[in-house]
């Protein structure tokens, strides 16, 4: 799906948010980007939390969309003074890569998915941290021990050491033989055993993608073990990693 493509099919996007603004940018060279800009409407419930909010955002998409995950700069309320996972220039870290992608690469319509399952949920943490100096999900860490956390929970799998050999399998890095024991430790084929799942990755996630999140999880192991799991979180949390 071209970014015209996915901009001209988000209708419901652009009638629920009637303050975004869309332009393509560099639409005759290539790379072309598309911007969304203006006011969105946060209108999120959790845990019987009800919030909303008006958010002035700008949202930077690639050509490389869904593959590449979307940029979100928060413009107003800044977030860069109070909230701990936002950039100086405004911008969010809103999620794992790999993860991301893979929501893009299932939805019927990726750009509406990037702003109702990406966007309204960290928008909602911002807000929610900004009343309450609190985060609203305590489900994963932040920063590179989030990024092992989610392949983790991807392959279903806690010894590390595997899930980052099969995290190095999807993105490539070493061949995909069906035939070989899976890295899992179960004494299967790996055709018959999490080869659908590294498949998944490989299908819908980008390789830049799986390569970057690969080594982010290596680093992460490291981490870990230098450190204790609850200390490498602490570590992290100060130092986002920057995206390319
Ligand atoms: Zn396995």
């Amino acid at each position: 799906m071209s970014i015209r493509e996915a901009f001209a099919s988000a209708g419901s996007l652009w009638e629920q948010q009637p303050g975004l603004l869309r332009t393509i940018v560099c639409a005759d060279e290539q790379p072309a980007v598309l911007r969304v800009d203006g006011v969105i409407r946060l209108d999120h419930e959790h845990n019987e939390v009800r919030l909303v909010a008006d958010y002035d955002v700008s949202a930077t998409i690639s050509e490389g969309f869904p593959t590449d995950v979307p940029q979100l700069i928060v413009r107003n309320p800044d977030p860069s003074g109070f909230y701990p996972h936002a950039y100086e220039d405004g911008r969010l870290c809103l999620g794992v890569d790999g993860e991301m992608s893979l929501i893009l690469a299932r939805a019927d319509n990726p750009l509406e998915a990037f702003f109702e399952e990406i966007v309204m949920p960290n928008l909602y943490a911002v807000e929610f941290f900004r009343r309450y100096r609190t985060m609203p999900f305590d489900d994963r860490s932040h920063g590179e021990v989030g990024v092992l956390e989610f392949y983790r929970e991807f392959f279903n799998m806690d010894r590390d050491r595997a899930v980052l050999e099969l995290l190095r399998i999807a993105a490539g890095k070493e061949g995909f033989r069906r035939r070989n024991r899976c890295p899992c430790g179960s004494g299967r084929q790996l055709g018959s055993c999490h080869a659908g799942a590294v498949e998944a990755l490989r299908y819908n996630v980008g390789k830049n993608v799986l390569l970057s999140d690969c080594g982010i999880a290596t680093s992460a192991l490291g981490l870990t073990k230098a450190l204790g799991a609850k200390d490498a979180t602490r570590a992290r949390l100060k130092g986002h990693r920057t995206h390319p």
